[in-house]
């Protein structure tokens, strides 16, 4: 009786860990958010495992159910698309719930975007906030009105159609001197990491068509 929770790559396939293939191997059930997705992550690593689908829609129907089979003595792997469940993708939930019935929950450590993105950016990761997705509408401006008093180097993830509008956003609240670095497609063949101000950064990605993943990381005030 037991929840792994199992990160995956955020692109680079070699960034999977021996421990990540052990317990994927070892349970007797693969949750995922998206049953495709981790097929194929599955089928590349040559495991084969009874996959269930766990995502955003079915977690509140599902938990009961999962939480009766592994209370009989199930474990069980929660995956999602890339990098750590529940971090901004489905988990959280199931995590409380587990603790709540003492059923035994272990997150491996492995690929997450925010670290690197962090890194990357040369701001300070001594003291950090992991802002995730902004709301897009309600709440939007309230957040970033606290955020513009934040003395923490902040992260935040974001689409790339959105990317542009969102640092215009920031630049508005925060000062477009803010310093900041923009990272795309962390682990990918194209990854890029563009720091500079606010305003820097805006020019250079004003003019392109933005593809792939996002990661934007910007400087606490001073
Ligand atoms: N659970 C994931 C994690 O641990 O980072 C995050 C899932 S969230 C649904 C997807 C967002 O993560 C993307 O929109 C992007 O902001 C960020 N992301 C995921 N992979 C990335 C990559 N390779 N490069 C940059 N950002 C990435």
């Amino acid at each position: 009786m037991k929840l792994y929770i199992v990160p995956t790559p955020i692109g680079n396939l070699e960034d999977i860990t021996l421990r990540a293939i052990n317990v994927l191997k070892s349970v007797d059930v693969v949750l995922a958010e998206d049953t495709r997705t981790s097929g194929n992550l599955l089928r590349h690593l040559d495991i084969s495992k009874p996959m269930q689908s766990y995502h955003i829609h079915n977690e509140h129907q599902t938990i009961t159910r999962l939480l009766e089979r592994m209370l009989k003595g199930e474990t069980m792997a929660l995956v999602s698309d890339a990098g750590t469940p529940a971090i901004s993708d489905p988990g959280f939930l199931l995590v409380r719930e587990c603790i709540k019935y003492k059923i035994p929950v272990e997150c491996l450590p492995g690929p997450t975007a925010f670290v690197p993105a962090l890194v990357n950016s040369g701001l300070p990761c001594d003291r950090f906030t992991f802002e995730g997705f902004l709301p897009h509408k309600k709440g939007r401006q309230t957040r970033l009105k606290e955020l513009a008093e934040e003395e923490r180097t902040m992260i935040f993830y974001e689409s790339p159609h959105r990317l542009v509008k969102s640092l215009q956003q920031f630049a508005e609240y925060f000062g477009a001197e803010r310093q900041a670095c923009v990272s795309r497609e962390l682990t990918k063949l194209y990854e890029e990491n563009v720091r500079g101000t606010l305003e820097e950064i805006i020019t250079y990605f004003a003019e392109k068509t933005i593809k792939g993943e996002i990661v934007i990381v910007i400087a606490g005030k001073e």
